[in-house]
C-alpha cells in the first residue's frame, strides 16, 4: 500500500486563541470538508498549549491533528514549564513534535532526552514526530549522514521493545534550510530520506521501513512542495513559516492531496 503523505504545521511561538480560530476558518473554507481532505491525506499541526482548545475545537470531528511542540518523558513531577504525556493525553492530542533543532540548539536537548520522550509517547500509543537533521557545518564537513544516523540510532536506545511497535514518524529537518528560506533540493532531501528508510530497514526490518513517513522540513512552501513531495521517499513536510498563513498551507495540502 503506498504511504499517506501527511503535511504538518509547525506553529512554533505563534498565534493567540483568536488567530488560531480565525486560521482554521479559513483554512477549512479554502479546502472544503476537512473529513473529506484526511480521507485522502494526513494533516496536523503543533501548535502551543494555549491553543490546543481552540485547534481541537476548529478542526472538530474531521481527522486533522493537533500535537504538542514538546513534552516530557516524566509521567508527572517538579518540572516546571514541562508538559507530560499524560497530559498530552488528556488535552485529546493525537502525539508530539520531540527533538526539533531549535529544542536541541537552545535547551541542550540531547538524542537521550529526546529517545526518552518518543518512548513515552509510543508507550501512550500517542504519535511522535521525530526530527533530526545536519547542522551546515555539519553538512559541509560530509557528516550529514552519520549525524542523522547517531540521532536516531542513539535517541532508539531509550525506545523499549513495546514501544517501537508504535507508530512514529520521522522529520528530516536540514537545520541550515529551517527559517532560513534555503531549501534542500529535492534530490539532497531524497538522498536523505532513503538513506533513513535504509537505516529504518535494518532496525525493524524492510516491511515496517516501507510503511514509515519521513517527512521533510526547511523552507518548505506552496511554490516548492510539489518537487519535494514528488520524490518516492519524502512522504510530506514538517512546515514552519509556510503553514501560519491559511491560505498558503491549504494549498500544500491540496498539493499533497493532488499528489496522492
Ligand atoms: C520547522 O520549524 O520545523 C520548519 C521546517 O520551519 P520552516 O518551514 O519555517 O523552515
Amino acid at each position: 500500500m503506498p504511504r499517506r503523505k501527511l503535511l504538518c504545521g509547525n506553529w512554533k511561538m505563534h498565534k493567540t486563541r483568536s488567530e488560531a480560530s480565525e486560521f482554521f476558518h479559513s483554512f477549512t473554507k479554502r479546502l472544503g470538508n476537512l473529513s473529506d481532505v484526511t480521507r485522502t491525506v494526513d494533516v496536523g499541526f503543533g501548535v502551543s498549549a494555549t491553543l490546543f482548545d481552540t485547534c481541537l475545537t476548529g478542526v472538530h470531528g474531521s481527522g486533522v491533528k493537533i500535537l504538542a511542540q514538546n513534552c516530557h518523558f516524566e509521567a508527572q513531577g517538579a518540572f516546571t514549564g514541562e508538559i507530560s504525556v499524560p497530559q498530552v493525553l488528556d488535552a485529546k492530542l493525537s502525539g508530539s513534535i520531540i527533538g526539533h533543532s531549535e529544542r536541541r540548539q537552545y535547551y541542550n536537548e540531547t538524542d537521550e532526552f529526546v529517545g526518552k520522550k518518543w518512548n513515552a509517547l509510543a508507550k501512550a500509543s500517542l504519535l511522535p514526530i521525530v526530527c533530526v537533521g545536519e547542522t551546515r557545518q555539519e553538512r559541509e564537513s560530509g557528516k550529514t549522514f552519520d549525524v542523522v544516523k547517531t540521532q536516531i540510532e542513539q535517541s532508539l536506545k531509550q525506545v523499549s521493545a513495546d514501544a517501537r511497535d508504535k507508530d512514529f514518524v520521522i522529520a528530516y529537518e536540514p537545520v541550515w534550510a529551517i527559517g532560513t528560506g534555503l531549501t534542500a533540493t529535492p534530490d539532497q532531501a531524497e538522498e536523505v530520506h532513503k538513506f533513513i528508510r535504509d537505516l529504518l530497514s535494518g532496525a525493524f526490518g524492510p516491511e515496517r521501513a516501507q510503511a514509515i513517513q519521513i517527512l521533510y522540513g526547511g523552507s518548505m512552501n506552496a511554490a516548492n512542495c510539489k518537487e519535494l513531495l514528488s520524490k518516492p521517499n519524502i512522504d510530506g513536510g514538517l512546515v514552519g513559516g509556510a503553514s501560519l498563513k491559511a491560505e498558503d498551507f491549504a494549498l500544500m495540502v491540496q498539493t499533497a492531496k493532488d499528489l496522492s
